[in-house]
């Protein structure tokens, strides 16, 4: 069979529309371990990625090429379904996609990925859509192609069990490569700092066994970590070393140094195998997996910066709220010890959880310039969102405090940027003051340290130029 496989456009409105010149492209690596396995069953996959096929195209409402484009490609391509994958805040733009392709062409299409795992409810009532799969769809693609051949009949919503042994997918297809590190010409990839074009996206795990109030992220890959060994990494890193030379390796994983021994391992080889590659891990890693030994490793082997994910600097609400299980103490010394070994950390808080007090979000701003001052590169701060089957959703809509239920996630997230939680605590106003309060604060400690990096180089082009020229060379020289 042909299938199709769909990466739809991004929205270009809201607070997105000032991002034009900050755009970011990303590698639909859940479409592209679904090629694979299509392709290894016999099958033939297109992956159709709107944002690739157009990504100049940043015109009115959407980024990439747009949703009556795509149906005609696909009229063109005459699959036999379609496949559409996207994150739960694509959802407009998926079920576009769908209603514009069901327009000219009866074809069956279905829908994966975290939009369908998260609000399968809400997918269900489009009737564009024949398919629901949620979970991990790797593991009934294969069931799900061939019972269609055979026109044995499907239940509309499938539930995809998780793959037990990550080791025994094959490996992505990049069937598309060449186009990615062309736009990554243009826009960064995947918010990271590459110094080539030349990016991929690669998963090391999937899975948390960690409970955190507001992830969605488990909900689409569940909470046993399952992590892939390291020659099976090594030898899709080598793949993409030797077939396209890539130069920067973005890990994807919500929990990537969960295991302390396999993260040295891991870098042990990487760093044996003399490559000039940067890693990058910019979901964020938790700070208490990560201690000096292994970050200095992390350096060698590549990473220029690392991302971790306190969430909040008090904890009270770490325990009580968040239940992260994290200890902040584990936080600072991480931020101390890059800094002593000349990597740049950033780190991510969330505010606005209806048992947080205002003194416990102003003990989270306290924390945040603290680190700061301590060396963190710098802070991202957002308001807490209530995505549909987490802990928060649930517990908030049984206590009656969601402003509205069933509200459009991109909207909120990117779009109005309104809270949409209430507390006896706090007004969402307050919430909505209290994150531009610290957006404010983390702008102006990053002016400061650029002031100071400003003055530092001034002084040592004075006193010793070849020294300082040498020292930028080698922080900003790009791999071959
Ligand atoms: S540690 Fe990260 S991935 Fe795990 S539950 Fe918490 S936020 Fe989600």
């Amino acid at each position: 069979m042909r299938i199709v496989l769909i990466n739809p456009p991004v929205r270009m409105e809201g607070e997105f529309k000032d991002w034009k010149g900050k755009l970011e492209i990303y590698q639909p690596l859940g479409l592209q371990y679904i090629a694979a396995v299509l392709k290894k069953a016999g099958h033939e996959a297109i992956i159709l990625d709107a944002i690739i096929e157009d990504y100049k195209n940043t015109g009115d409402k959407w980024w990439g090429l747009r949703h009556t484009e795509i149906a005609k490609r696909v009229k063109e391509i005459k699959p036999d379904a379609i496949g559409i994958g996207g994150m739960a805040t694509m959802e407009d733009s998926i079920i576009k996609t769908a209603d514009e392709i069901k327009q000219v062409a009866d074809i069956p299409i279905f829908v994966g990925g975290p939009y369908a795992s998260i609000k399968y409810e809400d997918c269900k009532k489009n009737r564009s859509i024949d398919y629901i799969i949620v979970g991990e769809a790797e593991n009934s693609i294969g069931k799900f192609v061939e019972n269609f051949q055979k026109g044995v009949s499907i239940d509309r919503v499938i539930f995809s069990e998780r793959t037990k042994n990550l080791n025994d997918l094959p490996f992505p297809d990049r069937q598309n490569i060449d186009k990615y590190f062309k736009a990554a010409r243009i826009y960064r990839y995947a918010r990271g700092r590459q110094k080539t074009s030349r990016t991929v996206s690669i998963i090391s795990s999937r899975g948390c066994p960690f409970n955190c109030i507001f992830c969605a992220a488990k909900i689409a890959v569940g909470s046993i970590w399952r992590p892939r060994t390291v020659d099976n990494i090594i030898s899709e890193m080598e793949e993409c070393i030797e077939s396209y030379n890539v130069t920067d390796f973005y890990f994807e994983d919500e929990n990537m140094s969960l295991s302390k021994e396999r993260m040295n391992n891991l870098m042990d080889v990487i760093i044996s195998k003399r490559w000039k590659i940067r890693l990058h891990s910019n979901q964020g890693l938790r700070a208490d997996t990560l201690d000096f030994d292994l970050l200095k490793k992390m350096k060698r082997a590549g990473y220029d910066d690392i991302a971790v994910a306190p969430e909040t600097g008090s904890q009270k609400t770490m325990d009580k709220i968040i239940e992260k299980k994290l200890n902040l103490k584990n936080v600072e010394e991480v931020v101390a010890n890059c800094k002593k070994i000349g990597l740049d950390v950033a780190c991510f808080f969330v505010l606005g959880f209806p048992d947080e007090t205002k003194e416990d979000i102003e003990e989270t701003l306290a924390f945040m310039k603290k680190i700061r001052s301590m060396g963190a590169f710098h802070c991202t701060v957002r308001n807490a969102i209530p995505v549909p089957n987490t802990r928060l959703y649930n517990e908030s809509k049984a206590r009656g405090l969601l402003i509205k239920d069933g509200e459009n996630l991109e909207k909120v997230m990117y779009i109005t940027n309104k809270h949409m939680l209430n507390s006896p605590n706090w007004t969402p106003e307050e919430i909505e003051c209290y994150v531009a309060r610290a957006k404010k604060e983390d702008l102006g400690d990053i002016k400061l340290v650029r002031k100071k990096y400003f003055k530092n180089f001034i002084k040592g082009m004075v006193t010793s130029p070849r020294l300082t020229i040498n020292a930028i060379y080698k922080k900003y020289r790009k791999s071959p």
